[in-house]
């Protein structure tokens, strides 16, 4: 019998972006099915599983969320510990949560300090893509591509946590880009 079609990997995301972007809402679209208006929808849980089979391979993807602590150096060490994929979030219709990445990026590596930066699974989620149907967003896509592709071909996505745009799509690529770590 072959072991490895039975072996559940156990994989820790971690979702990274200002605050309001709709990290929250995005797991909560994967992984319950539904969406909610009212900001921030706190669940009082540091995280939550969706089980799910990639080829062979039986995962549980264990996503983080911040509960409200988006400023620097407030999440604890608990929070980056043992991470195998961190996904950035920011929304398209605002500039300033695009802004902030870079440094969400540099508290990533500061904080995680994985053993190899550019081989580590990072994701970025450009989200809320159906305020005005994308018309008058404030980042366009080739500028988010251009932040992705100088930090090493990171994967993009333009999702709607709403209109359930894109969610299963994008938590696709983050289960499997999560399978890739090693460390
Ligand atoms: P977080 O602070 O990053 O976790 O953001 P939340 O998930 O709490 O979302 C902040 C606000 O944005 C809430 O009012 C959500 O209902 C709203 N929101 C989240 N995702 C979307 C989306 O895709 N489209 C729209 N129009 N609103 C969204």
């Amino acid at each position: 019998m072959d072991v490895s079609a039975t072996k559940r990997r156990l994989l820790k995301v971690i979702f990274l972006g200002d605050s309001g972007v709709g990290k929250t809402s995005l797991m909560n679209r994967y992984v319950y099915k539904k969406f909610n208006l009212q900001y921030k929808a706190t669940i009082g849980a540091d995280f939550m599983t969706k089980e799910l089979q990639i080829d062979d391979q039986l995962v549980t993807l264990q996503v983080w969320d911040t509960a409200g602590q988006e400023r620097f150096q407030s999440l604890g060490a608990a929070f980056y510990r043992g991470a195998d994929c961190c996904v950035f979030v920011y929304d398209v219709n605002a500039v300033k949560s695009f802004e902030s990445l870079t440094s969400w990026h540099e508290e990533f590596l500061k904080q995680a300090g994985p053993a190899d930066p550019k081989a580590f699974p990072f994701l970025l989620l450009g989200n809320k893509i159906d305020v005005d149907n994308g018309h008058n967003r404030a980042v366009s896509e080739k500028r988010a591509r251009q932040w992705c592709d100088s930090r090493g071909s990171m994967p993009y996505f333009e999702t709607s946590a709403k209109e359930d745009y894109n969610v299963n799509e994008a938590f696709l690529c983050i289960a499997k880009a999560a399978l890739t770590n090693e460390e």
